[in-house]
């Protein structure tokens, strides 16, 4: 099975504060990484880490930032088909942590809303049914619906992570798969928490709901029922990307044992997840191969 991530692609600057600035406030931090970072390459390098055929598709500009992303996916087990946008700027993050481990994320989307429909899906006549689509919210309306239209067509099976949170994915459920939501993601979009929100969206047409609780652990629910797995203990330094480790895990877990998504997959998430928030940075605080490796043996 080949894992096709359409999705962002971004330099992610961290930069440490004591605490979150305030609307008019000027206030002093630190540099702590420049990092490689967007959901979508996140998800797909913590996939391909973990040892599962990845084709990353993402939009970047003409700049200096494009150089730094394109090196430093060369570093990745990831097939990175970058397209190239004229005159666009590269996407980046400014991600400000607290030392109690919060986070706040600004990410530009110039780029990744500049893809078109037939630049995201030109790779997918590679696939073959059975192959994994995997979509966050960074596109436009129009070639998120569209991707996963071709998806259904191509008899793919389809992961949607909804963040950042954008209107029009209340309409897309029926096209999903398996989902990944955080806790504010789902009362956003179900007006419900917990097994409730998965429930709202069983009934909406997902198969699989898998909602990331935090400190708490994760939910996986379908229509034969729900269950909860707590958090692998974890010193939290900076939680950036724990939920793309999550779910990148989560996903090559059952697909390199070719499996429906189970309370394995999830237990194994929990454990890489816990090691990303113990670290700083992004692409930097991921688990390595070797980690994963033994991770997934578990
Ligand atoms: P982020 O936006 O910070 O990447 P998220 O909001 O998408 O994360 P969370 O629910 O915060 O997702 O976290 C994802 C997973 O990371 C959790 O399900 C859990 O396994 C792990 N995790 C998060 N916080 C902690 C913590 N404090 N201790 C241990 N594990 C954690």
């Amino acid at each position: 099975m080949r894992a096709y991530v359409i999705g962002n692609v971004t330099v992610d600057e961290t930069i440490s504060v004591s605490a979150m600035p305030e609307a008019g406030a000027s206030i002093l931090g630190r540099e702590e990484t420049r990092d490689l970072g967007g959901k979508g390459a996140n998800q797909a390098v913590v996939m391909g880490r973990a040892g599962l055929a990845v084709t990353l598709v993402a939009a970047v500009g003409e700049d200096f930032r494009a150089e730094t992303i394109r090196s430093q996916l060369a570093e990745e087990p990831v097939e990175a088909r970058l397209i190239q946008l004229a005159g666009k700027a590269s996407d980046f993050s400014i991600i400000f942590t607290t030392p109690d481990g919060e986070n706040a994320i600004v990410t530009t989307t110039d780029s990744a809303g500049s893809l078109t429909l037939a630049e995201a899906v030109t790779p997918l006549a590679e696939s073959i049914p059975g192959d994994l689509l995997v979509l966050q919210g960074n596109l436009t309306d129009e070639v998120t619906r569209g991707i996963l239209e071709e998806a259904r067509h191509r008899q793919l099976l389809t992961a949607f992570n909804p963040s950042p949170l954008r209107p029009f994915f209340t309409g897309l459920w029926p096209l999903i798969d398996i989902a990944f939501l955080n806790k504010g993601e789902a009362e956003s979009l179900t007006g419900a928490a917990g097994q409730a929100a998965a429930s709202a969206l069983i009934s909406a047409g997902v198969k699989h709901v898998v909602l990331t609780l935090g400190g708490e652990g994760a939910m996986l629910a379908s229509e034969s029922g729900a269950l909860t797995i707590p958090a692998t203990p974890a010193s939290v330094i900076d939680t950036t990307g724990a939920g793309d480790t999550f779910m990148g895990v989560t996903l090559a877990s059952a697909a390199l044992r070719g499996v429906p998504l189970d309370a394995r997959a999830v237990r194994h998430a929990t454990a890489a997840a816990a090691l990303t928030v113990s670290r700083r940075g992004t692409r930097s605080a991921f688990p390595t191969k070797a980690e994963l490796h033994s991770i997934l043996a578990g």
